[in-house]
């Protein structure tokens, strides 16, 4: 290396590619921390299922419900769409907590309340449905769906509906006009007009009772084999959150399979690395106060009673407070969140090599370059977002930078591209410091979103460290 070549890396800020600087070990611990991931984001692809399958990792390694004295780990479920758990630190809760906040909820698409009828025109029956988040239509045609959610029947027991996953099941699938006849339908129209959210009907069943002379005779028996097999009847369909999603299973990506592809993982690649990096910090015995908190309907607004604007995250701490024996006034917990750290653990976008230009490049994420931050996300000028203080960022850095974490610095994209947000401002409106800090993906919110195993890792690793920072 010539000198003045050495003396510009010296002052200048230049990030690291990981496959060019991590050790050995490193690189070979990456590709295995995305072996469980995959088996995750196959598991769990809807929010009650990330939710089941974290509580029953948390049940392995021996966290109890909040409220149970003595138990230093604990854990709530909200209506089973929310949830938030904790190892409490040897320095009291209301000195401020370590938090890591990522949402389980991602973009999908849903049957109607009412959706099963019968289409004359093909003599197919069909299943109507409205999408959920932020989704391009034109990928949920053509492409297996599986359907995954629950029945709640008129005497209130609960159904739970998985059909699609294994190869003896059936997938469904809402097909995609041919080309051959789209010239006026789809051709001149702009790509988010071309599939109209009307014509996402999935074809559900084609067959009817033999020599039959009913009306409606494959609405009929589809509700017959739908009670045949799940005993329920069309008034079922009310009181039911069903939702199809992509049937394939996360695998790996690319010729040195250096990559994850899979569905969901805006945001769950976040819960995923949260909730890895609490349960291997169990025996560090540090002085704050762990949380994890997984919220729901962050792709639409995060509101309802189990959206991040809710009461929830505020009455778990006030209950740890309590659990842990201390001051669970509304002063001692508005206190303990004026004390916290929080990460709000969401993706990013990472440079995508068809299309550069949506990005600058300098203050964009670019893949195996490690754990993504941004000071801020929104749109325009910096509209609706946190924007993290320059003192807490530094202090991530620090923290980063002593674990020897990978991380790069990253706005969502150009200025005045687009824009996105995150639950950063809401967690950040309770009086914590709150950074954006993330994976970036490619191809977020698509049924087969990328991310880089350097970077999965990376995040691990860096909500690892934060979480036992002091
Ligand atoms: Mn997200
Ligand atoms: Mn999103």
């Amino acid at each position: 290396m010539k000198k003045s070549e050495a003396k510009k890396s010296a002052l200048s800020y230049e990030r690291k590619n990981f496959w060019k600087e991590a050790k050995a070990d490193q690189q070979k611990a990456a590709y295995n921390y995305a072996e469980p991931y995959k088996a995750f984001l196959n598991q769990a692809k809807t929010v009650r299922e990330t939710i089941a399958y974290t509580e029953n990792l948390l049940k392995k390694h021996k966290f109890s419900v909040v409220g149970k004295k003595g138990s230093k780990k604990v854990y709530t479920i909200f209506r089973g769409k929310t949830m938030a758990m904790a190892v409490i630190g040897t320095e009291p809760v209301s000195n401020g907590v370590n938090m890591v906040a990522a949402h389980i909820d991602a973009p999908r698409v849903d049957l109607k309340q009412n959706p099963l009828y019968e289409d004359s025109s093909s003599a197919m029956a069909c299943m109507r449905t409205h999408y959920y988040g932020g989704i391009k239509k034109y990928q949920w045609v053509s492409t297996p769906l599986s359907l995954h959610g629950i029945i709640i029947k008129a005497d209130g027991s609960k159904l739970e509906i998985s059909l699609g996953e294994k190869d003896n099941e059936p997938v469904f699938i809402i097909p995609d006009l041919l080309p051959h006849l789209a010239r006026k339908e789809q051709y001149t129209k702009n790509l988010a007009d071309a599939i109209d959210a009307s014509k996402m009907n999935l074809i559900f069943s084609g067959r009817m009772e033999p020599a039959t002379e009913e009306k409606e005779a494959i609405k009929s028996y589809a509700l017959k084999l739908l009670n045949d097999k799940y005993g329920i009847t069309e008034s079922d369909f009310l009181s039911a959150e069903l939702e199809l999603v992509p049937a394939v299973q996360a695998r790996d990506a690319g010729f040195d399979g250096s990559m994850v592809v899979g569905y969901g993982q805006d945001d769950r690649i976040c819960a995923y690395t949260a909730l890895t990096a609490l349960l291997d910090n169990l025996e560090t015995n540090p002085k704050r106060t762990m949380v994890i908190y997984f919220s729901d309907k962050e792709e639409v607004g995060s509101q309802g009673n189990t959206g991040a604007h809710s009461m929830f995250i505020r009455d778990f701490i006030g209950t740890l407070l309590a659990h842990n024996g201390e001051d669970s006034s509304s002063a001692n917990l508005r206190k303990t969140f004026m004390n916290s750290q929080i990460l709000s653990a969401d993706v990013t976008a990472a440079i995508d090599p068809n299309y550069p230009g949506v990005h600058e490049k300098q203050n964009a994420v670019i893949f195996n370059h490690g754990i993504g931050i941004s000071k801020f996300t929104g749109s325009g000028g910096k509209y609706g977002c946190n924007d993290a203080n320059a003192e807490f960022i530094a202090k991530v850095l620090r923290i980063f930078n002593t674990s020897g974490v990978f991380w790069q610095s990253g706005e969502l994209g150009k200025v005045d591209e687009g824009g996105g947000g995150t639950i950063a401002y809401i967690l950040a409106n309770l009086g914590a410091e709150v950074l954006d800090c993330g994976v970036g993906l490619m191809g977020m919110h698509s049924l087969y979103e990328l991310c880089s195993k350097a970077d999965l890792y990376s995040t691990y690793l860096g909500y690892k460290a934060f979480l036992i920072a002091e």
